[in-house]
């Protein structure tokens, strides 16, 4: 590392240093004799402006910054699952071995661990032409992921030597003829996190991811691509929506980003994550999950880097053709720390003080996520779904960064402080909520989970509609004034609400619905409905309709567990006896 600059100012997590011509936007230093580590955000002239990710109480003028002469750069390869780290990748609990609960200024510990041995398992051999993105073999990196070694890029050539055994993740496992020269590969690569990762195209997403959440997957789905968002005020919910999604959502890899949320959310996650099963595979979730944590009572330098270090690791699995979920909680929490270094830099402020270019970097950072073709020759899909939290202060969506997020994202699940206050959880507000994937998805719903899905689905939102504009009469003259057939629709809206979309995350079976059980209960609840009618027709009254026994196990059919879930056809046998026994009594 060489010395050359020295420090002129210091303003909070922002140093001014000079003589720093040789440098680059971007590059990685170290501050003071305590190597601090930092970033280069502005250069002017041989003037450096640097974020430094520690914190830089003691710090002052006439000290030294050391060049690495490299950008702010992630690790990738085997040992990164089950990590936890902070925004720049020091991993988390190795650090806190190192240096205590109150981790010490300077210690630098590589994020991934260079002396565990990998059992490398080649898949290519001796003579084989490779392209970038190719995989060369694989590592069983725990029971359910195989982590998958990739030739990485600006490399292609012939293999001339291939290894099979225990390697540490610097060790050479693969050696290719290049056009310019012999290249050794190890299984680490590493990669500037301010920098996409490259793929062959990007494709229309096809899929929904599913999340088991039943307003998610019912009324606003997201597909394995695309791109959400959850704003709300505070309390609403946006914390527990994304550790659910999080715990049971069908990607292969998650990675969780907390930004500048409460430290006790995270350490929730680390306590339950563990102890939780995926029903996918039937292992502990967290053996597919990376956990990026930049609490807010960790650096706020840290906070702006923490969702490129994310997104980068998720398209580097995204790479190997898996389909990964990325949530960050919250980028209004991440859009914080970018006004605050953009005030310390003087730059001048845009609305409510956020710099200008708070909508690009948000689509940058959105713009990374999708559907692709990934790199090489086998010519797989990969994907990242992300989903961020967005925080307005007093959920008022008029503020800068929930409109920058509108703009960009094509899933909106709304919470609601009234919904929310009358503990309707998930507080997603069915009538303001929206997905742009539904239309598209419609198809795959239909081969995958019933051919009746697209009229469940607009059936159920049709009468939520219908029972926003009835509250309306209702509130005027009350709900005498209302006839039969609205009344049913009255308690039919009452029933998808109460029955179906309020789910709680806490209660065992409650917290995760697959999609077929999904289909049994939206169609018991829209049957109800639809028999209701008829019986109407035949001037049944609607008091008898609407105190009928079987509403009860309509309402506790979400507890059913999904290993009962034959026990739907008996409820559906029941729910037409008793609506034939009350139409050939009332009926004329
Ligand atoms: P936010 O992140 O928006 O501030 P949280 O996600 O922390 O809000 O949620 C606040 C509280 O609301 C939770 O502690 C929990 O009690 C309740 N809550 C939110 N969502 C659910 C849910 N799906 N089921 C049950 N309770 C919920
Ligand atoms: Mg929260």
């Amino acid at each position: 590392m060489a010395e050359i600059g020295k420090i002129v100012k210091v303003s909070g997590p922002l140093i001014i240093a000079e003589n720093m011509g040789d440098s680059k936007m971007y590059d990685v230093v170290r501050v003071s004799e305590k190597k601090l580590i930092g970033e280069i955000i502005e250069l002017r002239g041989d003037q450096a402006s640097i974020q430094v990710y520690e914190e830089t109480s003691g710090l002052g003028p006439g000290e030294n910054v050391y060049s690495t002469g490299m950008p702010l750069s992630v690790e990738l390869g085997p040992g990164l699952i089950e990590s936890i780290f902070d925004g720049i990748q020091r991993p988390l609990t190795k650090l806190r071995e190192v240096s205590g609960d109150r981790i010490a200024r300077g210690v630098y510990v590589p994020p991934l661990d260079h002396e565990k041995k990998w059992d490398f398992e080649p898949i290519v051999k001796k003579g084989d032409e490779v392209v970038p993105g190719d995989v060369i073999g694989t590592v069983e990196e725990n029971i359910i992921i195989t982590h998958k070694i990739m030739v990485p890029i600006g490399v292609s050539g012939k293999v001339l030597s291939i290894s099979k055994g225990a390697f540490n993740i610097d060790e050479t496992i693969v050696v290719i003829d290049t056009e310019n020269g012999k290249k050794e590969v190890t299984m680490l690569q590493k990669w500037p996190v301010r920098k996409g990762r490259p793929y062959a195209e990007k494709l229309s997403p096809t899929k929904p991811l599913i999340t088991g959440q039943r307003v998610i997957d019912t009324l606003f789905p997201i597909a394995k691509g695309g791109v959400a968002a959850v704003p709300g005020p505070f309390g609403s919910g946006k914390t527990v929506v994304q550790h659910q999604l999080a715990k049971w959502a069908d990607a292969d890899i998650i990675v969780y980003v907390g930004c500048g949320e409460r430290g006790n959310e995270m350490t929730d996650v680390l306590n339950e994550f563990p102890h939780l099963v995926d029903p996918h595979t039937g292992q502990p979730l967290m053996k597919r999950v990376v956990l990026i944590a930049n609490t807010s009572d960790m650096p706020v330098a840290a906070r702006e880097a923490s969702i490129y270090t994310g997104i980068t690791i998720a398209e580097y699995f995204r790479d190997m053709g898996y389909s990964v979920a990325i949530m960050a909680d919250s980028t209004s929490r991440w859009a914080e720390a970018l006004r605050e270094m953009s005030g310390r830099l003087e730059e001048m402020p845009g609305e409510e003080g956020y710099p200008a270019y708070l909508s690009s970097r948000l689509a940058e950072f959105y713009e990374r996520a999708g559907l692709v073709k990934v790199l090489g020759k086998e010519g797989k899909n990969g994907s990242i779904t992300a989903i961020g939290a967005v925080s307005p202060p007093g959920g008022d969506l008029s503020e800068p960064v929930s409109q920058a997020t509108l703009r960009i994202v094509k899933v909106f699940w709304g919470l609601s402080a009234s919904l929310a206050y009358k503990r309707h959880f998930p507080a997603v507000d069915w009538l303001t909520s929206y997905s742009l994937y539904a239309d598209k998805l419609g198809e795959w719903y239909t081969d995958n989970v019933s051919e009746e899905w697209i009229s469940l689905r607009s059936n159920a939102t049709r009468i939520l509609q219908e029972e926003a504009s009835l509250n309306e009469i209702v509130r005027l003259v009350g709900m005498d004034a209302l006839s039969p057939a609205d009344r049913l629709t009255m308690e039919t809206a009452k029933s998808i609400r109460e029955d179906y979309l309020h789910q709680n995350a806490f209660h065992e079976v409650d917290t995760f619905t697959s999609m077929e059980k999904q289909a049994l209960m939206l169609k018991l609840i829209l049957t109800f409905n639809s028999l209701g009618k008829d019986a109407l027709e035949k001037n049944v009254d609607i008091e008898d309709i609407i105190e009928m026994d079987i509403k009860d196990k309509i309402g506790r059919a979400k507890y059913i567990p999904e290993t009962e879930i034959q026990s739907f056809e008996d409820i559906m046998k029941e729910l037409k006896k008793q609506m034939h026994s009350l139409s050939s009594e009332g009926g004329i």
